[in-house]
């Protein structure tokens, strides 16, 4: 049920993890058959992270990850739902409880206006010329620590190239604690980052077209959050699932509506299957999100990210713990001291 009609849009940043691929893989929908049914797509093969003091970290690494417009992405999983037996509603939902006569289940994926928003960003899509582009840039996720997003940062995405063009995700998010102190609104911190950020200052000065930028709120981790009351059971955004140090939420709104449909179809009874969903939610994600809610607050500070940064440019293996970690491979729990771990054994070295 949804209030839209697909093909429908959705603000983002458009970046496909490796994670949330395995999850696809799980629902039947495998990458040879996104790479078919999404001719806008573009594969990333590496990531750059940049320090507030201009200072970047260049990785590269084997795991497969996209970028697809979530206009395509999202029509792709709608037809594979459609394809496995759904029956698409176009409702807009008021009240969740009045649905609960007609289900057995309501399971809450409306995103932020299900979940507590935490953070905002805007983005837009720019095209520029291929001939203009670093080396790397066009398969390369770019993020950007930048002073005036707090724990946020700036992007530059590739999404697909055509004809010499490349197209761009380009965009800034910042957490609402911050956004609070930073006294400018959204449009104007994202007009910042096109003109301060080296990158984004050199790509936008050459693009040939840009899109209208387009701003969302974003449901982080939250402590304390509750998924299930009575027949009311929230996944994705709904239920606060966006990574609180990435900002990325499609593969934890993948994975938790997968979780959800089988802790309903395994619970013994229909009065168990509540509580089952907050005690799997927690077992979980709880600690990981916790512990990545706490490296969110030292992420505030500019000395935290220059350190993070210069570390990473040190030690391989430092940077290939963090690029685990933003990859979710790692728990934010085991980061810490598997960091500390790389960081013992490359002074050993
Ligand atoms: C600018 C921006 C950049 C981002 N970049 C990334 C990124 O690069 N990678 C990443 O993984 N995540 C990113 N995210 C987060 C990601 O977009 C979300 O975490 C993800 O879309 C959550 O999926 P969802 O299914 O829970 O909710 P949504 O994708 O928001 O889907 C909710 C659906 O519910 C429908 N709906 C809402 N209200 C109602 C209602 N009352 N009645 C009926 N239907 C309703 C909507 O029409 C929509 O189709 C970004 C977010 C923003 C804002």
């Amino acid at each position: 049920m949804d209030r839209a009609v697909f093909p429908r849009d959705k603000t983002c940043g458009d970046a496909v993890s490796f994670g949330a691929l395995q999850a696809l893989t799980a629902m039947g929908v495998y990458p040879a058959q996104l790479e078919a049914l999404c001719v806008e797509r573009a594969a990333f093969a590496g990531l750059k992270l940049g320090a507030p003091n201009g200072a970047v970290n260049a990785a590269r690494h084997t795991l497969r990850g996209y970028c697809v417009p979530r206009l395509v992405f999202d029509n792709l999983l709608h037809e594979r739902a459609v394809s496995a037996g759904c029956e698409p509603l176009q409702a807009h939902v008021k009240e969740l409880a009045a649905l609960e006569s007609a289900y057995d289940w309501v399971i809450d994926a409306r995103g932020t206006h299900g979940g507590t928003p935490t953070a905002i960003a805007m983005r837009s899509y720019w095209d520029v010329p291929t001939a203009a582009l670093d080396p790397g840039e066009g398969s390369d996720l770019q993020i950007y620590f930048e002073r005036y997003l707090g724990a946020g940062y700036g992007w530059i995405f590739p999404v697909n190239e055509v004809d010499g063009i490349t197209r761009f995700n380009v965009g800034v998010g910042i957490w609402l604690r911050d956004y609070d102190a930073a006294a400018a609104n959204v449009s104007t911190l994202m007009q910042r980052f096109s003109e301060v950020n080296r990158r984004a200052r050199a790509l936008s000065g050459h693009a040939v077209a840009k899109e209208r930028p387009r701003g969302f709120h974003l449901a982080g981790a939250q402590r304390g959050t509750r998924v299930a009351a009575g027949k009311q059971l929230r996944v994705g955004d709904a239920a606060n699932l966006v990574d609180p140090i990435s900002g990325e939420g499609i593969q934890n709104a993948l994975i938790s509506g997968m979780l959800v449909a089988d802790v309903i179809n395994s619970s013994v009874s229909a009065a168990d299957v509540p509580g089952n969903w907050q005690r799997l939610y927690e077992d979980h994600y709880a600690d990981h999100l916790r512990a990545g809610i706490r490296y969110n607050g030292l992420l505030r500070f500019n000395v935290v990210k220059n350190l993070l940064i210069w570390a990473m440019n040190r030690s391989e293996r430092v940077s290939e713990r963090v690029n685990a970690g933003i990859f979710d491979l790692v728990r934010y729990n085991d980061l810490g001291s598997s960091l500390v771990r790389s960081l013992r054994a490359s002074r050993r070295a």
